[in-house]
């Protein structure tokens, strides 16, 4: 999973870029890196591992002068951390240069990678980002755009991303429309793309808009027209053939940001409506409610709205953990937990509670929590988790382990349960996850699936994903 943000018309492009790309640090903390396009045309890139504020000191920014840039950070899922993958990609096309910033999984890049290196190609690192500068390179076509949206024909998967050249900025998603990115203006008169709305706020720019699902979005960096290509089957005025939209229900749960507006929709408003729906299904006989911070937060509050009981902080978290080095004595069983979440004694002991948390994957989190409270005197546990199990991996870009690791796939409820230490535990339903994320959306296609669920059901859409879990056969055995 990764953040990218682009203006293409600012005094101070970089800069913009980089506030931007601080406001999406939570989609990715390994490398960040920003390309801007210089007064003589040139384009210029930056980056390096490590956190946004880490790679771009004040001296560095000075080298990033001009009108438009981009920039990423990336958290790799596929194609390893490695600094060969570190974006946005630059490369010289046709003796043009071009960046990209991707965000997202292709599925069917390994197939790609074995055609293009069959052709004599040299991949220099292993993300699937560097195929699609590839697939540029290799079409017959005349100009960029057009180049660009061949490659987009070839590669499946969830998506989005933006292309700067000399002339122009691209934001895409893919046709599904599993990853966001939004449209923005500053007062200036420039535009942005940005993977959260959020980013926009930092920025002090207005929501224009959504990309939609397969759009190409095209920005003249000289006239600052916009123009779009919509999906081939809207071009032909035919009915849709991707009637459904597979957004990706988890950036809603835990991805974004809950400041950010995401597909129309408040990711706050929603993780409470969530926990509303969570306190209806599966109540406790419980003295008060607290979450797991910080993205348990919103849905225990929309727990304790609809419970009546009353919402406490019994957990406080350290915000500044990061890679924090740890002499391998001290790690003891708890420690890492209590290294970023403390209890408050005051508030659990000899309480029954109700700890709230957004997912359970491989059920280390909430067992350790489960333990440290208990320490600090809490009387009963009760866990509720905002969201389904998680039964299936994710091919999309969420950091889903294998099926074997996941606790669901392991284990019965009343298994979990006990391995967790809890003294109930409760799942939302796929039902009610699925009413509250369609109240409110758009009319389009209502009819339809509008989101993937594919961690929790298995059902995802593509062929390869199908294939990719057919080589993943689960063996029961306890997580660890
Ligand atoms: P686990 O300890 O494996 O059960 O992970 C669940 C916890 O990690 C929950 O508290 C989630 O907020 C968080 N989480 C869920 N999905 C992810 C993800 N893809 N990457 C990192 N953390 C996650």
């Amino acid at each position: 999973m990764c953040g990218v943000f682009g203006v293409s018309k600012a005094p101070d492009a970089a800069r913009i870029c980089f506030l931007g790309l601080f406001a999406l640090q939570h989609r990715g903390q390994e490398s960040a890196g920003i390309t801007a396009v210089t007064e003589h045309g040139e384009l210029v890139t930056r980056r390096g591992e490590g956190l946004v504020a880490e790679v771009f000191k004040p001296e560095t920014l000075v080298a990033l002068t001009g009108g438009a840039a981009m920039g990423h950070v990336r958290y790799s899922t596929a194609g390893g951390a490695s600094e060969a993958n570190v974006q946005p990609l630059t490369a010289r096309i046709g003796g043009h240069p071009v960046a990209l910033a991707h965000n997202g999984n292709i599925v069917n890049a390994d197939d790609l990678r074995g055609e293009l290196e069959d052709a004599g190609t040299i991949l220099h690192g292993t993300a699937d980002t560097e195929i699609v500068l590839h697939l540029m390179a290799r079409s017959r076509q005349a100009d960029f755009k057009a180049r660009f949206r061949e490659a987009m024909a070839r590669i499946e998967g969830a998506f989005s991303g933006l292309v700067l050249t000399r002339e122009q900025l691209l934001g895409y998603v893919d046709p599904f429309g599993y990853r966001p990115l939004v449209l923005g203006q500053l007062d200036g008169g420039g535009w942005i793309l940005a993977s959260e709305t959020c980013a926009l706020d930092l920025v002090g720019a207005r929501f224009v808009r959504d990309v939609r699902p397969g759009e190409l979005v095209s920005i003249d960096l000289s006239t600052q027209a916009v123009t779009s290509c919509e999906p081939e089957h809207r071009a032909a005025g035919a009915q849709t053939t991707h009637p459904q939209r597979a957004r990706c229900v988890f950036e809603h749960i835990y991805f974004a940001r809950p400041d950010s507006r995401l597909w129309g929709m408040s990711s706050l408003v929603k993780r409470s409506e969530l926990g509303e729906a969570l306190a209806r299904e599966a109540p406790a006989e419980a003295d008060l409610v607290m979450a797991i911070p910080d993205s348990g937060v919103p849905i225990a509050m929309g727990y304790a709205k609809a419970s009546g009981l009353p919402y406490r902080m019994g957990l406080i978290r350290n915000h500044y953990v990061g890679r924090t080095f740890i002499e391998p004595a001290q790690i003891t069983r708890n420690f890492r937990v209590k290294l970023k979440l403390n209890p408050v004694r005051e508030i659990v002991s000899g309480q029954r509670l109700v700890v709230v948390d957004d997912s359970i994957v491989r059920g280390t989190t909430s067992k350790r929590i489960i333990e440290v409270l208990r320490e600090a005197g809490a009387r009963e546990v009760h866990v509720r988790v905002g969201s389904p199990q998680v039964r299936f991996p994710c091919f999309y870009g969420i950091d889903t382990p294998k099926r074997r690791e996941l606790l669901a796939q392991a284990m019965d409820l009343e298994g979990m349960r006990d391995y967790l230490g809890a003294d109930s535990l409760a799942f939302l339903s796929t039902e009610s996850l699925t009413r509250v994320m369609n109240e409110g959306l758009d009319g389009e296609a209502t009819a339809c699936s509008q989101w993937c669920t594919a961690c929790f059901d298995g059902c995802y859409q593509d062929p390869y994903a199908k294939r990719a879990l057919g080589r993943d056969e689960p063996t029961k055995k306890s997580p660890g």
